[in-house]
């Protein structure tokens, strides 16, 4: 049974995060503003493609905390570095994906990798924040730096699946998550089109990274994201050009939530324990 499109959202107006990220926030600000709509996905900041000039200085997010899920950056142009108080650090390029775990509480900083900030260029980027289940969110940090060519690959005629997380057919995701959940890019050439296969509870979306995509015989443009309906299981998208699709399915964690800035917690009092942990410096050291 066909999974029922629910609507295509257009890029919400763009807004800077630090100097570096120039981000559409799709949920749970701009088009989605249930914050239950996409869980366990809670946050899709989209940085479309946008020419950042030569900078000496690099530019980005400084030193912040978060507690309570995962941060995961999806590099499509561009690099970006990362450094984190677990002494975890990386830089991710075209296809790679930082997938970290903040769990209990993290300070870390996110900006443009020395090279790319030198000569500037097109950089294009998604940032997902993943909720954990309540029973994991003070588990302790980890960090995953998964490089393109470590993605499970489906391979079909007219296309390819990369499973970043998750699994599709027999093709496994190299991502570990704490919920069931898939993470795919879906990369198909012109005229092509692939069914797939998704659990009709499963909080099911897709932004076009590239290209356009027909859906139910609704056009999805580069820049929007498909917002599926939790009705039926199988979805044929067809190329109308060379595309790109980012796909996300989850199973929901039907968990109370409770969001301040860079903390997403089951409760006020835990909020107001993280601020309070962020203050006493319980969050470790980044210069
Ligand atoms: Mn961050």
């Amino acid at each position: 049974m066909i999974k029922k499109l629910e609507r295509i959202i257009p890029p919400p107006p763009p807004h800077m995060v630090g100097d570096g990220f120039r981000v559409h926030n799709f949920f749970p600000s701009g088009g989605i503003q249930n914050k239950q709509r996409m869980s366990p996905f809670f946050m899709l900041d989209y940085a479309s493609p946008y020419n950042f000039p030569p900078s000496k200085i690099q530019r980005g997010v400084d030193v912040h905390p978060h507690r309570g899920f995962e941060t995961v950056t999806i590099a499509y142009q561009g690099k970006v570095a990362h450094h984190d108080s677990a002494g975890n650090q990386g830089v991710i390029g075209e296809g790679d994906v930082q997938w970290m775990t903040a769990a209990s509480g993290v300070l870390h900083k996110e900006y443009h990798e020395k090279n790319f900030s030198q000569q500037g260029g097109i950089f294009q980027m998604v940032q997902l924040w993943v909720n954990l289940p309540a029973q994991f969110k003070m588990t302790s940090p980890r960090y995953q730096e998964i490089k393109k060519e470590k993605m499970g690959q489906f391979t079909f005629e007219g296309g390819l699946l990369e499973v970043i997380a998750g699994e599709y057919m027999n093709s496994k995701g190299p991502a570990q998550t704490f919920s069931p959940l898939h993470v795919y890019n879906l990369h198909l050439n012109t005229g092509k089109e692939f069914t797939l296969e998704l659990p009709e509870e499963f909080n099911t979306g897709m932004l076009v990274i590239k290209g356009a995509v027909t859906i139910q015989e609704q056009l999805a443009p580069a820049d929007h994201f498909v917002l599926f309906q939790n009705i039926g299981t199988s979805i044929t998208v067809k190329a109308k050009e060379s595309t790109t699709l980012l796909i996300l399915s989850g199973q929901p964690l039907h968990e109370p939530i409770v969001a301040y800035g860079p903390f997403l917690m089951n409760r006020w009092e835990e909020i107001e324990q993280a601020v309070e942990d962020f203050n006493n410096g319980k969050f470790g050291v980044l210069d």
